[in-house]
This record gives structure tokens, C-alpha cells and sequence, in this order.
């Protein structure tokens, strides 16, 4: 059991390092190695998710890399139940949640669905069901949260999922689920065990919230790619990388030797502030 635990931990550490789950098809995904061996497939075939790494190849049973294809297919729709609560009805007669009766599990891709009855009219149907509609599918929301981040204002993600798409939702409910979306990443991160080195990468997005400018600051290990610590701000001065930075030193129980920026003067306060040695700037985060 302490096995599984582990494996779905090192699962939802691989989605939340961005860029290393690609979807081929409905089917496959690849999930890039952490040892730095490529890629591995993770395919669905009769009903079940293999993984073509030497740990499953041995084991047979859910791996790290499954795990994080888990992870990735079911944060839509965990935002989504947290959003709008009211969204188990029955989907004939519409009755609410007080007249469904859990009736078991089905398994799909995203891994056990549970089963509804409803007392009023008899039909049965998955979860899934009630999150059918098109504002509520994940790729939409997955799509509009990346538009969000590449820097379109929340009133353009909107004008672009009903003009390409045909989904209406409004601008406050594309920051809704932005809002949410930092949130439960958040409250991920705070379960994980930090693996951190001494050099530090710190960056800040600018962001539009409203038509006002705002920011994201992150600060993650270099090596490791762990984030430390992430914040939606207004401004971006001193006291702003201060507080991300403090954040940050919490999290990982010490502070680095080495913080890499991109040159914002904020971060030359707040480092010393901090006590770290040393300060590099301009220096191009390679990913490695
Ligand atoms: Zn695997
Ligand atoms: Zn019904």
C-alpha cells in the first residue's frame, strides 16, 4: 500500500512539472522518463492502462507514469465538482443529488466511475454523464487555462472558446477556474516531500486579470524541477519576491546557495534579505 502511495505522489509530481505528458490520442499518452530515457507509452487496451517501463513490465500494476496520466485526465473534472457542486443531477429528469443512489463503480480511462440510480425515474448512469456538456469537458477547461497562461486577457480565452468551439462561458468564469486551478495545485504541492538542491529558479508571468496587469511568480529547484512555491500578485516589487521567496524557504526547510532570475531588480532585496550567497542573473533557465 505504502508502494501505491508512492507512485501516485511521484504521479501527480509529474503533472505538476508541466511538459511531460503529451497526448497522442484518446488512447495514448507519453509520459517523458525521469531518469532521461526518453518517453514511455502509456496505452489503453481492454479496459486497463499499461505502461511500456520496466516497472510495470515487471509488476503488472499501476506505475508512477500511469499514475500521472490519472492525475492529468481527472484535475478538469476535479475542478469542475468543486465548481459547480449542484452538477450530480440525473440527467433525464433532472432531479437532484437527494434522489441518487450510488449503485457501484464502472472502469474507464480516467480510471473508477461511479454509478448513479435515480429514485424518480429509474434510469441509471455514470458520473461522467452529468459532466457531458461542453463547458464542463476538461480539454476545454485544460485549453482555456493554457490560453490564460499564454497571456490572452480572460475576456479573449472566452471570445476564442465560443468563436473556435461554440462554448459559451463568460471571462469570470474562465478566472474562476484559473482561481481554482491555483488552488488545488497548491494544496497538491503541500502534500508532496520537497527533493531540493541549492540552486534555486525564480521567474514571474505577467498575467490579465480584468484588463489590470498581475503576476505569477514561481520559484522552483533547478535540478529537480520541484516547485517551491507559486503566487498571483498585483505588483512585482520587492516586497512581492520577498514573500514568494520566504514562501519558498518554508517549504523546502533551508535556503538555496545559488537563486537564478531574470534580472528583476525585486529579487536583489528579498534574496539578501533571505541570506542566500548568491544572486545570478540573466541566466537562461536550460531545463535541465
Ligand atoms: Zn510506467
Ligand atoms: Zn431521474
Amino acid at each position: 500500500m505504502a508502494g501505491a502511495r508512492m507512485r501516485l505522489l511521484r504521479g501527480l509530481e509529474i503533472v505538476l512539472m508541466g511538459g511531460q505528458i503529451r497526448r497522442v490520442s484518446r488512447d495514448k499518452f507519453l509520459v517523458k522518463s525521469q531518469k532521461g530515457n526518453g518517453w514511455y507509452e502509456v496505452v489503453w487496451r481492454n479496459r486497463k492502462w499499461r505502461c511500456s517501463c520496466a516497472d510495470y513490465k515487471k509488476r503488472k500494476k499501476d506505475c508512477k507514469h500511469i499514475y500521472a496520466v490519472l492525475t492529468f485526465l481527472n484535475l478538469p473534472s476535479i475542478l469542475m465538482r468543486n465548481l459547480v457542486p449542484d452538477l450530480n443531477s440525473c440527467p433525464r429528469c433532472g432531479a437532484g443529488q437527494e434522489y441518487l443512489v450510488k449503485i457501484g463503480f464502472r472502469k474507464n480511462r480516467s480510471g473508477p466511475v461511479r454509478r448513479f440510480k435515480c429514485k424518480k425515474c429509474g434510469h441509471t448512469f455514470t458520473e461522467r454523464l452529468a459532466f457531458k456538456s461542453m463547458r464542463s469537458d476538461p480539454f476545454i477547461i485544460v485549453l482555456a487555462l493554457d490560453l490564460y497562461l499564454k497571456g490572452l486577457s480572460t475576456r479573449m480565452v472566452a471570445h476564442h472558446l465560443s468563436t473556435m468551439y461554440g462554448c459559451n462561458v463568460s471571462h469570470m468564469t474562465v478566472y474562476r477556474w484559473f482561481r481554482k486551478y491555483v488552488k488545488l495545485i497548491s494544496a497538491y504541492i503541500k502534500k508532496l516531500k520537497p527533493k531540493v538542491g541549492k540552486r534555486w529558479h525564480a521567474d514571474e508571468t505577467k498575467i490579465n486579470v480584468n484588463g489590470e496587469p498581475a503576476y505569477i511568480w514561481n520559484i522552483l529547484d533547478r535540478k529537480t524541477r520541484f516547485l517551491l512555491a507559486s503566487y498571483i500578485t498585483r505588483g512585482r516589487g520587492a516586497k512581492e519576491a520577498l514573500k514568494v521567496l520566504e514562501s519558498a524557504v518554508k517549504r523546502a526547510g533551508g535556503k538555496p546557495c545559488d537563486l537564478i532570475t531574470d534580472g528583476l531588480r525585486s529579487y536583489e532585496k528579498a534574496a539578501k534579505a533571505v541570506g542566500v550567497r548568491r544572486h545570478i542573473k540573466n541566466v537562461k533557465f536550460s531545463g535541465k
